[in-house]
């Protein structure tokens, strides 16, 4: 049987590495188009420690010529704080993320980490407070090692060993055929999505930022897989700021305020026990509903 699904499985492998290649591909030249609204400042500002995050009035559009995705946004966000934001898809999750790791720039209003807004930062300081882990980074080419020492180039394999042991993944990363440096795009490297997405976890846990933004796979795991990834995730959460395009109920319920995003608006902001106590709004209803899905 395993003989039988293996070409199967390799297919779809290869379809997947092409797709997220592509992904990856496109996102870069995305943000070489994008270069000339975010400016690097000639006299940067350096960025305190903390990792509070405030939207005053922002206003936000991919172009001109397209419509207004976030009408003056106001937010604020303590430090250390797990936000989930939810919504359907359109609503605006993906762009108010991408805004807080200055993929873009506002049109109007200002994002400002630990105070400073993110137009007064160098990009190098920037890049080592925030770190965003999406379904098209959690994997690139090369060894599990060099996969998890992305988050800190100058790593020792200890510290890449301690990072992994700190998430969980210590253990089948050892098992793998050449261990921490098994290529994980070759045969026998090829990890679970469950593992792929602890592997990005390790390396978000040994780049230690401020503030980790994460959007969450939907592809679906298998249960013992879910959990170990949620154990990860309470992890790579722990002392740091966090907001999470959330897309499973596990997560939601960890975070400590969840956010319901529709038409770039916050049309629900509490945590998530008040808002299912609540029982009237959309997240009630959500959470029902995953309820149900889950009976
Ligand atoms: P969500 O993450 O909640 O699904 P998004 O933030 O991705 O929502 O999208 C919000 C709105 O912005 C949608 O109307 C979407 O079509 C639009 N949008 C998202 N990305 C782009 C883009 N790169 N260019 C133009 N419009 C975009």
């Amino acid at each position: 049987l395993r003989r039988f699904y293996d070409p199967l499985d390799e297919l779809a492998q290869v379809a997947n590495s092409y797709a997220s290649a592509s992904a990856a591909l496109e996102k870069i030249s995305g943000v070489l188009e994008e270069e000339p609204t975010v400016v690097e400042p000639a006299h940067p500002k350096p960025l305190p420690p903390g990792g509070t995050i405030e939207f005053n009035q922002v206003e936000f559009r991919y172009g001109p010529e397209t419509p207004v995705v976030l009408p003056k946004f106001d937010l604020t966000i303590p430090a250390g704080q797990t936000v989930a934001l939810v919504g359907a898809t359109g609503a605006g999750k993906s762009t108010i993320a991408k805004l807080v790791a200055r993929f873009y720039d506002p049109t109007a209003g200002s994002v400002r980490l630990s105070g400073v807004d993110l137009r007064d930062t160098a990009d190098e300081d920037l890049r080592t407070k925030v770190v965003m882990v999406t379904q098209e980074n959690f994997l690139f080419s090369g060894s599990v090692a060099d996969n998890i020492a992305l988050g800190k180039p100058s790593a020792t394999r200890g510290e890449i060993e301690s990072a992994a042991a700190a998430v969980g993944a210590h253990e089948f990363i050892a098992a793998l055929p050449d261990g921490y440096d098994t290529d994980v795009r070759k045969r026998g490297g090829r990890l679970s999505a469950g593992q792929r997405q602890l592997v990005a976890f390790a390396r978000a846990f040994l780049a230690d930022p401020s503030v980790l933004v994460l959007d969450e796979a939907t592809s679906s795991l298998d249960v013992p897989g879910e959990r170990a990834v949620q154990a990860a995730l309470e992890t790579v959460l722990t002392d740091r700021t966090a907001v999470i395009i959330a897309h499973r109920l596990s997560t939601v319920l960890i975070a400590d305020r969840v956010l319901v995003v529709d038409g770039g608006r916050i049309v629900e902001d509490g945590s998530p026990a008040d808002l299912v106590a609540e029982g009237r709004g959309e997240f009630a209803a959500l959470h029902q509903a995953w309820l149900e899905s889950l009976a």
